[in-house]
C-alpha cells in the first residue's frame, strides 16, 4: 500500500530521484466522495492513479518537481446519473522554494505558467499533493459525450427504481 508516500520534496530534487507508483482510489478518499459510489468492490479496485514524480535542479540551481498522473477514474454523469468513465492525465512542474510564505506570495506575481511554486518540505505527503491535483483537475458537470439514454438502454446497467416499488404494492383484495 501506498499510506505512506511522504517525501523531502527538496533533498528530492537534489538527488535528482524518480518515485512512480500507484494509488488506489480508497487512499484518497476525499476524491473519492465527489465520484460515482461504486456498488462492486472490484469496481472500486478497477479505479487506479498512476504516477511518476522526478525531480531536476537546473543550471540556476532551482529545484523543480515534475509529477504526471493518469488517473482511471468513474463519475456520476450529470445528465442521466449513471457512471460514466472519467480519464485524467495531468502534469504539472513544481519550482521549490525555501523561502518564507510571504515571499513566496510575491515571488508568485512573477510566476510564468511553466510551473506552480512549492514550498519546501522534508514531509510532503505526495498522496495528498495528488489528491490535491485530481480534485482541482475534476469537471463540474461531467456528461457522457453520447446519448446518455442510448447508453442505459444498451448497458441495461441502469435498475428501474420503481421496480423494486411494484413489488410491494400488493393489489387490494375487495372483499
Ligand atoms: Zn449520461
Amino acid at each position: 500500500m501506498n499510506q505512506h508516500l511522504v517525501i523531502d520534496n527538496l533533498a528530492f530534487s537534489k538527488k535528482s530521484e524518480a518515485l512512480s507508483g500507484i494509488l488506489l482510489l480508497a487512499d484518497c478518499p476525499r476524491l473519492q466522495e465527489l465520484l460515482h459510489q461504486p456498488s462492486l468492490k472490484a469496481e472500486s479496485k478497477a479505479q487506479e492513479i498512476a504516477f511518476n514524480l522526478t525531480g531536476t535542479t537546473n543550471s540556476l540551481n532551482q529545484h523543480f518537481l515534475s509529477l504526471s498522473i493518469t488517473a482511471n477514474l468513474s463519475a456520476n454523469c450529470q445528465r442521466c446519473l449513471s457512471a460514466m468513465p472519467l480519464i485524467l492525465k495531468l502534469h504539472f512542474n513544481y519550482l521549490i522554494s525555501d523561502v518564507e510564505d510571504a515571499d513566496l506570495e510575491a515571488l508568485a506575481l512573477d510566476n510564468v505558467d511553466d510551473y506552480d511554486l512549492l514550498q519546501s518540505n522534508a514531509n510532503m505527503d505526495l498522496a495528498a499533493l495528488i489528491e490535491d491535483e485530481l480534485i482541482m483537475a475534476l469537471p463540474i458537470a461531467p456528461t457522457h459525450e453520447n446519448n446518455c439514454v442510448e447508453l442505459i438502454t444498451q448497458s441495461g446497467e441502469k435498475p428501474n427504481p420503481f421496480a423494486a416499488l411494484q413489488g410491494l404494492i400488493k393489489p387490494q383484495k375487495s372483499e
